[in-house]
């Protein structure tokens, strides 16, 4: 007889809820984390008083109201607006791409109109018909002044080649705001939880047990029969021992310090954009939670080729490992006992409201209820 009604694989917000949400519906239930903590790539860890966004920054942002209220049931949000600055040499500009980013670009430029005429200018100087790579698409979207400043070198270090090089389908818009507005989204809610991800996790989980530097395969080959279903949130190809192939990602790397300051750059977000430079965002941490401690903890963050074994951030969507995707899917379908889920599981970038929405859709499918409910 199995121990357990489910074995969730994975300690991030995917498994989180559905644990949170089958222990509501009386089921027992295991999560294991390979990894030394909870939360997944959401995990913060205090640092002097400060919550370090340990994999990436983290900004909760969404329009889906029972999302947010869902959340809101286990953390309370504070009011942080993500207004990143784009660093170019000197230059400082703001993000995303609006007036402020105009006036300070061309001086000249002081309405909405002078901002418009100047960027169709741009484009037209370029006359370009048919993109056929990521610089031509950038320039007939935002011009050669914006593209040289703010996207040429920030994406050539992300992707690793040089723009003429990259297909011109990775940027379908280069969204242009001609407001003064430096709010990076445009959804009704955002914000960080007081305290970090970790607690808001950690409170999902509350009353489950859960079992860290647990590796999956390691569990089932002592005891195979621990759960009569399994909520599995890792690498769908790295559960059928990458038999069909391994699906690719992009990669980072993070390199943390603390210092000896109060306050290193005044916002939570720089990103570098000149080629240079070699990182492609300073994180500092403590602008999430509008922290006042003595010292900083910074986050140069840099783009990294992956192989197997790094840690997986981004899905590579391109044509070869979507096939091979549908290819592992299909087996997936044919399984009895185990549904694969988040970003892992399906192979495909989530946003944390949408991997919260994807959630709900598996409670759903799965459990009968409706989480938001
Ligand atoms: P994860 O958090 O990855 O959890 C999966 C867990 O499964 C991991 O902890 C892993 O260790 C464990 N696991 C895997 N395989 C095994 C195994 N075999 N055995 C045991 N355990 C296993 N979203 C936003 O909304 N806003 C942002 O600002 C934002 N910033 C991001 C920045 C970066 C750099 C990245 C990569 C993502 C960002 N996201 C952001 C997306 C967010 O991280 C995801 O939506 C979220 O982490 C998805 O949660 P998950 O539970 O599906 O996966």
């Amino acid at each position: 007889m199995s121990r357990y009604d489910y074995l969730i694989v994975g300690a991030g917000i995917t498994g989180a809820i559905f644990a949170h949400e089958a222990r509501r519906a009386g089921k027992t239930c295991l999560v294991i984390d390979r990894r030394k903590h909870t939360a997944g790539n959401m995990y913060t860890r205090t640092v002097s008083g400060i919550e370090v966004h340990e994999y990436g920054a983290h900004i909760f942002h969404t329009s889906d109201r029972d999302v947010w209220n869902y959340v809101n049931r286990f953390a309370e949000f504070n009011n942080y607006i993500n207004s990143p600055i784009a660093r170019y040499k000197d230059e400082l500009y703001n993000m995303p791409f609006n007036m402020n980013t105009f006036s300070k670009m061309w001086p000249d430029v002081v309405t909405p109109t002078d901002a418009r005429k100047r960027i169709a200018a741009q484009i037209a100087a370029e006359d370009i018909a048919e993109p056929t790579n990521l610089e031509e698409q950038a320039l007939s979207l935002v011009g050669r002044d914006i593209f040289e400043k703010l996207v040429r070198g920030y994406t050539e270090k992300q992707w690793g080649r040089s723009c003429s090089e990259l297909p011109a389908h990775i940027i379908r818009r280069l969204p242009c705001r001609f407001t003064y507005d430096n709010n990076y989204f445009n959804d009704r809610w955002q914000g960080i939880p007081i305290g970090g991800y970790t607690k808001l996790i950690d409170r999902m989980l509350e009353g489950t047990e859960v079992k860290l530097n647990t590796e999956y395969r390691d569990l089932v080959a002592q005891t195979p029969d621990i759960a009569d279903r399994i909520i599995y949130c890792g690498p769908i190809d790295g559960f059928y021992d990458y038999e069909l192939g391994t699906l690719e990602y992009r990669s980072l790397r993070f390199e943390t310090e603390e210092l000896e300051e109060e306050n290193y750059q005044g916002v939570a977000v720089v990103n570098y954009t000149e080629r240079e430079v070699p990182y492609t965002r300073i994180i500092e941490h403590k602008h999430f939670e509008f922290g006042a401690q003595d010292t900083t903890v910074i986050t140069r963050e840099y783009p990294a080729d992956w192989k197997p074994g790094d840690e997986p951030y981004y899905p590579v969507n391109n044509e070869r490992n979507m096939q091979l995707y549908q290819r592992y899917a299909a087996r997936a379908a044919a399984e009895d006992r185990v549904v694969f889920a988040g970003r892992l599981g399906e192979y495909r970038y989530y946003d944390m409201d949408k991997a919260v929405a994807a959630a709900f859709r598996l409670v759903q499918a799965e459990l009968g209820h409706e989480p938001a409910a």
